[in-house]
Parts: structure tokens; sequence; C-alpha cells
């Protein structure tokens, strides 16, 4: 029999995921003239693009327009979107197994890392990915309440996503409603009562994860003041060695803007957003209703460990007054059913995106690409290449015979598999319907959508209920 990847035997690949590594690892798939592939994409939620759609800021749409690609990868004649189908309930391993030569999973990380304090979840503290969820329209999170009458808030860590949640808290209801958030959220977050928020890093400027333009961006808010406790925005002699050595003008741009915040006077504005440096909560407190109202802090030093300055408590400790905490330290990936799992890392063990049994032992047509790949590190654009990686592996492991052997690979046997276990299915057309209706609901008011949040609207909207 001949190798799959010709005309009378197209290659077909499962996708799982239909943000931005799924569709990365679609657009390198397709750009294998001397194959023919055809790509069936899964997702779980209705919509496509994952992250670009609910994690990308609403106040960020330039960065949106990551997904124009992926949509002229989806009208590839090839192509199949298969929304609202989730991999563990409607479709198992062993079906993917029965219909397609090579799966490959590109469902990035879907939950936080803990921060392992006491008083870790108390009522008032989140994790940063739930707000980011609920302002979004994530339809698993449109329902979470979150006390914005709170006037002191602290986001935990000083990563991109701190710095989308701090500043989505400091924009002004005018800024917001140019916005694609959710009504909602645009509503709740009008009426909050925020006064200060605190961004908290562990370790110094030097170390900060936030990129420069999403540092630059905090001192120009127009309704909230930036400050760094000029202590804090020093270097301690470890870094200040580092640094003195280093021609990373990134870095050495990095340090002259939190610098700059600590010299910017402050110019009355409703909001104060105070960035700290070299600062780990220990304890979240609460009142006798659970809440949140204090947060326990140890100031850190700097140590150099094998090259990796770490933080080291000093014994020094204050108590910062909180009503609202929100933890930013990082996403997790969450364990795949039947496929083998890294717990510590948060990660599907693979080799170059070959899932491996047990860190070595490649497992025959099971790939992975993205967050799930390689933890949740890197812009958009970051998964492009690691998922050509991955591809390349597929692509060479087809070459050596090396690919699932499914009982029934046609095109038209999944399709009445999926009917049969998800017949509300939502297919890439629809989601274009879906998306023409959202972007003439946000035409009205000025904005760029207003979004379907939940199944139901969506079912509604396609007349599938
Ligand atoms: P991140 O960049 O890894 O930042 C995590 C932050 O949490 C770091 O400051 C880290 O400090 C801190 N942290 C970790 N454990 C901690 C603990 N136990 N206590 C206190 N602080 C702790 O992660 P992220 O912000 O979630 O972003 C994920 C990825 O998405 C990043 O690559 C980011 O650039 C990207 N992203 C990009 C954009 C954008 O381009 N606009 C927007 C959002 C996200 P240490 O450094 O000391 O570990």
């Amino acid at each position: 029999m001949t190798q799959p990847g010709t005309p009378e035997r197209p290659l077909r690949v499962a996708i799982i995921g239909s943000g931005p590594a799924g569709f990365y690892a679609a657009d390198h798939l397709f750009r294998r003239k001397d194959l023919i592939i055809e790509v069936d994409m899964f997702d779980r939620l209705a919509t496509p693009f994952g992250l670009v759609r609910f994690g990308v800021a609403p106040d960020h749409q330039k960065i949106k327009t990551a997904i124009k690609p992926f949509e002229k990868t989806a009208s590839n004649p090839n192509f199949t979107f298969y929304g609202s189908v989730d991999f563990g309930s409607h479709l198992s391993l062993e079906d993917l197994k029965n219909h397609y030569h090579q799966i490959c999973f590109a469902t990035g990380a879907q939950t936080d890392r803990q921060m392992g304090i006491e008083g870790e979840d108390l009522a008032g503290s989140h994790t940063a990915t739930e707000f980011v969820a609920w302002y979004n329209g994530h339809p698993e999170y449109r329902d979470h309440v979150f006390d914005l009458s709170a006037e002191r808030i602290a986001v935990v860590g000083v990563g991109n996503v701190a710095v989308d949640v701090a500043r989505i808290l400091c924009r002004t209801p005018d800024e917001l409603a140019k916005t694609d958030i959710t009504d909602y959220a645009l509503e709740a977050l009008a009426e909050c009562n925020v006064k200060e928020v605190y961004m908290l890093g562990r370790r110094g400027p030097a170390q900060a994860a936030f990129t420069n333009p999403e540092a630059k961006e905090l001192g120009e808010l127009q309704g909230a003041d930036i400050y760094v406790p000029p202590a804090e925005a020093q270097l301690d002699p470890l870094s200040q060695a580092y640094v003195d050595e280093s021609d990373d003008r990134k870095l050495l741009k990095k340090i002259e803007i939190i610098q700059g915040f600590a010299n910017k006077p402050a110019t009355g504005k409703a909001r104060r957003l105070t960035l700290r440096f070299l600062v780990s909560p220990t304890e979240l407190c609460g009142d006798s209703a659970g809440r949140v109202v204090t947060m326990k802090l140890v100031k850190n030093e700097l140590l150099d460990d094998g090259g990796r300055l770490r933080p080291k408590p000093t014994g020094e400790v204050e108590e910062l007054p909180v009503e609202l905490v929100f933890r930013s330290v990082g996403y997790r990936g969450v364990p795949l059913p039947g496929i083998p799992f890294n717990d510590e890392l948060g990660v599907v063990p693979n080799e170059k995106g070959r899932v491996t049994s047990d860190g070595t032992q490649a497992t025959t047509g099971l790939y992975v690409t993205g967050w799930i790949k390689r933890g949740p590190t890197g812009i958009i654009g970051t998964n492009k290449p690691d998922a050509g990686e991955t591809v390349a592996c597929m692509v060479e492991d087809l070459e050596h015979g090396s690919f699932n052997k499914p009982a029934d690979p046609t095109p038209e046997s999944i399709r009445s598999l999926i009917e049969k276990r998800q017949p509300q299915y939502v297919s890439f057309d629809d989601w274009r319907r879906l998306d023409q209706m959202e972007i003439a609901a946000g035409a009205a008011g000025g904005r760029p959508r207003v979004k379907f949040t939940s199944v139901e609207e969506i079912q509604s909207a396609l007349n599938k209920s």
C-alpha cells in the first residue's frame, strides 16, 4: 500500500486545540507541497483561536490581528474545524487512532501555577487566568464573581499577564468602552472602587518578566499614576554586576523604564499603580468571613544559584492591606486522558514534539506543539517555529513509515461519529457567521466586536439549540 500523503490516500491529521500553536502546525503541514494532507482541528470551545480570543487583552487589538494568517489556513479546502468537540468526553484517544495517521496536541496550558502559601484560597484571592478569561468572555468563566468594591488590589507576579490584569484594572471606562471587553466586565469595572493596584515582583527590576512595550504602556495610563519605590527600583549588587557586563539593550531599556517610573511625579490621577520589587507574599490573611484583608510580605535579597539569581527571604516582613488578590505566577498545562504527562513541569513529555512515553521512547503517531510541549513561555509568534519543529518530526516519521494505521481514515466516518457524539458541533463556516454577527454588534458602539459569551447564545445564534 502507498504511504499516506498522496491524492488517493491523503495523510489524515487531527490537531487538538485551535489556538496559535494548533494553527501554526496546520499551516506548516499545508506548506508541504509534496504531500496531500488533510487537517481536522478540534476545540472543546465553540470558537477558534484559543488565547488570542480569550487571553490577549481587549485593549490590545493589534495583537489580535495574529488571527489573519489563521483564517487563511482555515480557508484551505483540506481544513476542517470541529468546535465544541471535547477530547476526553466526545472523542477518546482510541477514536482518534481509529481515524487519523497522526495526532497533534496543541492544548496549551489551561490552569495556573500555585504560590503554595497559606490563605491562597481565601475569598477574594483569584488566579489571573480566571479574571482574564472572565473579562474576555470565556464561556466557562463568565459567571465568575470578583468583588471589585475593593480599594486595594494586589497582582502577584511581574510577567505580561500580571501587566494585562493591572492595566485593565487601571483603565478608565472610556478607554475600555472602545475595546471588545465583555459588557458585563465593562459594567463591573466602570463601577469598581479601586484606588491602589500593586504589582509584586519577587526578584528585582532586572529580572522582571514583562516586556518593554508592555512596561512602557503602564506609564501612559489615562486614569492611573505609576509609582515604583525608589529603593526598589535600584539594582542589587549581583544584578548591577550582571548589567554592567551586559550588552542586552532590551534589558538596559527595561531598567531605564522602571527607574523612570520611580522618578515620575504623581499627577493626581484617580488610581495609582505601584510596582514593587524584591518582595514575596508569605500569607494571605482573612477577616471573620474568610475574605482577604491583608497580605504578608517578606523582603527578598538575590542569591546566585548556578548563574540564576534566585530570591531569598531576608526576614524583614511587612503587611500590605489588600481586599482582592490576583495570582499571576504563570500558567500550567493539564494532563490529557491517555497521554503521558510530566507533572513536575506541567507538560507532555516529548522530544522535539514527539510524545515520549518514558522521556525517551517516542509514541507512534502522537505529537505536541505550543505550551503543552514547551511550557507557558513566549509570545504568539514563538509558536510558529515551535510548530515547525513538531511538523518536521511528523514528516520525518511519515517518511520512515512510523504513523498510526487507522482502521477508518475517511473524513466521512469521523464526521458521522462526531454528528452522533456532538450534534451541535460548530464548523468553521458557523464560526464565520458568528464572527460577522459579533463584528456587526460592535459596529454601532464603535467597538471591534461584541462577543458571544455563552454556549447557549452561540447555539441559538446558529439555530442549533
Ligand atoms: P511569566 O512571564 O512566566 O511571568 C510569571 C511571573 O510570576 C514572573 O514574574 C515570576 O517571577 C512570577 N512568579 C512565579 N512564581 C512566583 C511565586 N511563587 N511568587 C511570586 N512570583 C512568582 O508568565 P505570564 O505572565 O503568565 O505570561 C506567560 C507568557 O505569555 C509569557 O511568555 C508572556 O510574555 C506571554 N504573554 C505575552 C503578552 C504580550 O505579548 N502582550 C501578554 C500576556 C502574556 P520569577 O521571574 O522570579 O520566576
